[in-house]
């Protein structure tokens, strides 16, 4: 299935993509795309559901925006320099075990919505990554039963400003937490609908020009790694985020860096999950 949330900031309605393309409101189904509905079996009610209704559901018109494709999650868990690429073009070795660090949830924003460059930002900076979405309570998982608490992916863009990041002191999170860093989407599309999420090719373009083109297989910690060792530090709740890393080609890797202003156009996408796009403005 594909998940999808839709209507105006805050008011988001559920809404089913399906197989033909078209997009339906599920809100008859009865439930937000929410922990307590990932939790409790929330996805198999909804097949059931939509296999009942979805003929006679209403079609969500073309053009109608769209909301981050889960309801805000207890945490987003971002990885840390998971491409050797990456790590290689930011300077530093790859990490022996996963770098973590937070995004703050309320950064998250539909996938098309705008971009707003931070108060006194030099440095807005893209990073396209695979997210995974936890489908069920983790707690000291294994690897080999990892994959059993993931309800699926989408496609995420980790917006990060380097001067907060990197030189303001602290920790990395004062440049990943900022409103609108945080585009989460077009869709949630369950775990059966991606074959292997270690081969899918992920990319990113600013105003037209390719900046990001690489795929999962470069990642050093794969995805049943990560969930089982983010568990080792936290529980994992259902609707969790975990993003994955991005691949070489961030702002931040071009001598001279380049850096995000108002007015340029970001699309992204990964195979399987779709495409999203921000229009970048300033801050008022
Ligand atoms: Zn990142």
């Amino acid at each position: 299935m594909k998940l999808i949330r839709f209507g105006n900031p805050n008011e988001e309605k559920p809404g089913l993509i399906l197989a033909n393309g078209v997009s339906i409101d599920a809100s008859g189904f009865g439930q937000d795309y929410d922990e307590k509905f990932l939790g409790g079996d929330g996805l198999q009610r909804l097949a059931a559901w939509a296999e009942a209704n979805a003929a006679g559901a209403p079609v969500i018109e073309p053009g109608t925006r769209l909301g981050p494709c889960i309801a805000r999650p207890s945490k987003i868990v971002c990885v840390g320099l998971n491409y050797a690429d990456h790590a290689k073009e930011s300077g530093l070795e790859p990490p022996k075990e996963p770098i973590l660090f937070f995004k703050s949830t309320t950064s998250l924003v539909g996938p098309n919505d705008n971009l707003v460059i931070p108060k006194n930002s030099q440095k807005t900076d893209w990073e396209v990554e695979l997210a995974v979405i936890i489908g069920k309570k983790a707690s000291y998982v294994s690897e080999a039963d990892a994959m059993s608490h993931v309800a699926g992916y989408a496609l995420h863009n980790d917006y990060s400003e380097r001067e907060f990041q990197l030189e303001r002191g602290g920790q990395w999170v004062k440049g990943k937490s900022c409103d609108t860093f945080a585009p989460l989407g077009p869709f949630l599309a369950t775990r059966d609908e991606i074959a292997d999420p270690h081969n899918l090719k992920l990319w990113l373009k600013v105003n037209g020009v390719v900046r990001q083109n690489s795929t999962t297989a470069q990642m050093i910690f794969n995805v049943p790694q990560l969930v089982s060792y983010i568990s080792q530090f936290m529980t994992l709740a259902p609707g969790d985020v975990i993003s994955t890393g991005t691949p070489p080609g961030v702002g931040l890797g071009f001598k001279p860096p380049i850096f995000l202003k108002a007015g340029d156009v970001i699309e992204l996408g990964i195979e399987g999950l779709g495409e999203s796009k921000q229009h970048a403005v300033a801050w008022s």
